[in-house]
């Protein structure tokens, strides 16, 4: 690890004075302090925001709001997310480790960087760490790869869970910087890979992540968390869906899909969504829905069982959440 400053930041107008060219902020330090050591980054001040007042997990009837520096664990088990809101909980549980989950911010987790085992391995080349080195997966062990959303310069799936889970609720990310706040809806805020890897959202330099919210719909309530990986914990997703129902009288009124560890950022499946609404809640209204999910994929040499697999994925998950419930 090389030498860097640290400063801890008291308020939210002193982080954001503190800002500059090679800052980082420091909330769990699961994801930074990892990559520090790797010296895939080296930032030069490390600006520690965990005594920051960006805590909360409240509930309206506009919906769901948390703050950014909430843990993991917490947010998974508070009452108004298991039961408004189970995707998240699910997909939060699904995440990591508990002792991770006891320590990463939810601000972190949708900020994480990429798991490519080349992003991290500084001996080899890769855009993403290293813009214009060129890209060892696309060659390379790409088992994990993207299949959706990919470029001739990054296949990299996009990390979290609970950003699947989001996108798939129509969430939104609230940014602060020294010029102001803003909101971005969170399917806007992470970037194609394209020509330039290694911007991956929306945020602005020294732009603090202060909040998340998710708007309340009739879907969130009846929704779920399927995540497919070679262990069954403590790894990332080969493939997951989040899905969320709304049924009345044995039909689908609506619908919202998305899909992880298939895709360079998470994946809305507008198209399943389409297919579902107004059919018969039943197996084969889900079957047929999900029949074009991977169209556009481009598997790689060790990837070719990702599109079947996202299929099966999101299968399972609509099948979990049933037809007519009261
Ligand atoms: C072994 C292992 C397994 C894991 N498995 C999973 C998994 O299955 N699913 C999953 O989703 N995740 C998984 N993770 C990732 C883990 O969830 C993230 O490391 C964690 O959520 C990051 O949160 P943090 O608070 O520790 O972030 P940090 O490490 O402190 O920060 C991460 C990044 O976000 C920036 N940052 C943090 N907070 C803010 C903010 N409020 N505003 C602006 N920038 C900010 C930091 O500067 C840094 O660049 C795993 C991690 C490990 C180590
Ligand atoms: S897939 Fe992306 S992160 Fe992985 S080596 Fe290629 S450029 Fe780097």
């Amino acid at each position: 690890m090389r030498p860097f400053a640290y400063a801890r930041a008291r308020s939210v107008a002193e982080a954001l004075e503190e800002t500059g060219a090679g800052t980082a902020y420091l909330a769990g330090g699961t994801t930074l302090v990892d990559l520090m050591k790797l010296e895939v980054v080296s930032p030069q001040r490390v600006v520690d925001i965990t005594w920051l007042p960006l805590r909360g997990i409240t509930s309206s009837r506009a919906g769901l709001h948390v703050g950014a520096l909430e843990r993991l664990s917490d947010v998974a088990a508070h009452f108004v997310v298991r039961k408004r809101y189970p995707v998240i909980a699910e997909a939060l549980e699904l995440s990591a480790s508990p002792q991770l989950r006891a320590m990463a911010s939810i601000g972190g987790n949708l900020l994480q960087r990429s798991r490519c085992g080349y992003f991290r391995d500084v001996s080899t080349p890769c855009n993403k760490r290293e813009p214009g080195s060129g890209c060892s997966a696309l060659t390379g062990w790409n088992r994990g790869a993207a299949v959706l959303g990919t470029s001739g310069d990054c296949v990299s799936t996009h990390p979290s869970d609970l950003a699947v889970a989001l996108v798939a609720l129509g969430a939104a990310v609230h940014l602060a910087s020294a010029a102001g706040g803003r909101t971005v809806p969170l399917e806007r805020f992470y970037r194609l890979p394209g020509s330039t890897p290694h911007v991956e959202n929306a945020l602005r330099p020294g732009e603090l992540v202060t909040a998340v919210s998710v708007p309340r719909s009739p879907w969130a309530a009846r929704s779920t968390y399927v995540k497919v990986r070679d262990r069954q914990s403590y790894e990332f997703a080969l493939a997951s869906a989040a899905v969320a129902l709304d049924v009345q009288r044995g039909r689908v009124r609506g619908a919202r899909v998305a899909a992880g560890g298939v895709g360079t950022v998470p994946w809305r499946l507008r198209g399943v969504e389409r297919a579902l609404v107004g059919r018969p809640a039943t197996e084969e209204t889900y079957e047929a829905a999900v029949v074009h999910a991977a169209d556009g994929a481009r598997p790689l040499e060790h990837n070719a069982f990702k599109p079947a697999l996202l299929r099966r994925t999101l299968v399972r998950a609509l099948t979990a959440l049933g037809g007519d419930r009261a």
